[in-house]
């Protein structure tokens, strides 16, 4: 009997037969809006198990680190970690959209536009709706930062608690462990959802819409592969790990990732491969999900690039103390994006009010945004998987006892 399909092998098929029937499907006739409820039915799968998810996988990660000085360790060197490489995320974005110029020679006047309608929270309010008000509240409304500080100060004082604290564990872990296999049952709809997805995308945004942008797509692939390039290889080098044996390690959460554009989706695949790969299993069941909300350096590339072409397409001067503006705006952006198809798109507004370019510029985007999350996504999964690899090395190297 032929040997069953892998999930990877059948997510490129049902992308293939997507594009196929999208770009097809409209000359032989098909309304390809018929397409439309299976990839939105897919959405909504995964946005149903995000917070769950997060939450449940969170509370047991921070609560399986051994003890709370390890806990806090393993945390503030995963903070670290994420931060510096969100930060040079943009910056690569930024400095190669700066070179390129992917904006120019589309001039779209600003003369009837409205800059400065909708203005950027201040920081200090950003930071301080961290902090939930009432947990149960964030849950419902899916508030993926208060989730994640309610779960990790729960997680830490699970920890805590030690022996006392042992059946709550054992409840949060098994919950997890649930939350992962329902993910994991939903992910058996995905080549179906993929199909959708791209169907729909290809026939509602084909090459008349790709090609004027298309430098701006070409852009964001070569900024993501500088990324991989000087961050990721390296880091994983550090961890044992060559170039080909970290990404063929990673091909499932990869695979995952750029056929659905949700990290969220990816997540469990992401665990269980980097732990294969050699992950301590404490750092990766706290710092991927983690990761998974608040360390997105595709999104973080993809803002530094999109606001330097929109600035040129709108004739907006960006010197350099804009630019500054827009790394810290993009890495605190990126943090607060949620592992779902387009959340970038949405979050990049706060980017874009703060150094007065025009919201329009966002639908200009919209139109190719798909095939930037394609390129995002994966970005955002390898940044978290390469993080779980390399704090495990480094509490190796200090000659820490890690599970
Ligand atoms: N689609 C991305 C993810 O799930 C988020 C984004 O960059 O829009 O990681």
């Amino acid at each position: 009997m032929a040997k069953k399909l892998g999930l990877p092998a059948q997510m490129a098929i049902g992308m293939v037969l997507g594009i196929i029937a999208g770009a097809v499907g409209p000359s032989m006739g098909i309304d390809t809006s018929w397409f439309k409820p299976l990839g939105d039915l897919f959405l909504t799968l995964i946005r149903m198990v995000v917070v769950p998810l997060v939450f449940t996988t969170l509370i047991a990660g921070a609560a399986s680190v051994a003890d709370v000085k390890e806990l806090g360790r393993v945390a503030t060197k995963t903070l670290v970690y994420y931060l510096v490489t969100t930060t040079v995320a943009v910056i690569i974005g930024l400095i190669l959209a700066n070179f390129l110029r992917p904006g120019m020679g589309l001039a779209l006047s600003t003369e009837n536009l409205q800059v400065k309608d909708v203005a950027a929270p201040p920081l200090i309010k950003v930071l301080l709706d961290i902090v939930p008000l009432n947990p149960i509240d964030a849950l419902a409304s899916g508030n993926m930062l208060q989730i994640i500080f309610f779960a990790i100060l729960f997680g830490f004082a699970l920890s805590a608690l030690g022996e006392r604290g042992k059946p709550a564990f054992q409840f949060f872990d098994a919950c997890a462990e649930v939350m992962i296999k329902v993910t994991t049952i939903v992910m058996k709809y995905a080549p179906i959802g993929v199909f959708g997805l791209m169907a729909v995308t290809v026939s509602s945004h084909g090459l008349s819409v790709l090609l004027p942008l298309i430098k701006l797509v070409a852009v964001m692939y070569l900024a993501s592969f500088i990324q991989i390039m000087v961050v990721y290889m390296p880091c994983a080098k550090f961890a044992g790990h060559g170039p080909l044996d970290f990404l063929k390690g990673l091909s499932e959460p990869l695979m995952i990732a750029f056929s659905t554009c949700s990290s969220a989706a990816a997540l469990s695949a992401n665990l269980l491969s980097v732990q294969k790969m050699g992950a301590s299993k404490s750092v990766s069941s706290f710092s991927i999900p983690l990761g998974n909300t608040i360390n997105m350096d595709g999104a973080a590339i993809y803002m530094g690039v999109a606001a330097i072409f929109a600035a040129d397409v709108y004739g907006i001067p960006m010197p350099i103390d804009k630019q500054l503006t827009v790394i810290l705006l993009a890495v605190l952006a990126s943090i607060g994006s949620m592992g779902v198809p387009g959340a970038a798109l949405i979050m990049i507004t706060m980017v874009f009010t703060q150094v007065g370019i025009p919201l329009e510029a966002i639908a200009l985007i919209a139109g190719v945004d798909r095939v930037l999350d394609m390129a995002r996504t994966p970005i955002n999964v390898l940044g978290d998987a390469t993080g779980a690899l390399f704090v495990t090395q480094l509490e190796k190297n200090a000659g820490h006892q890690i599970s």
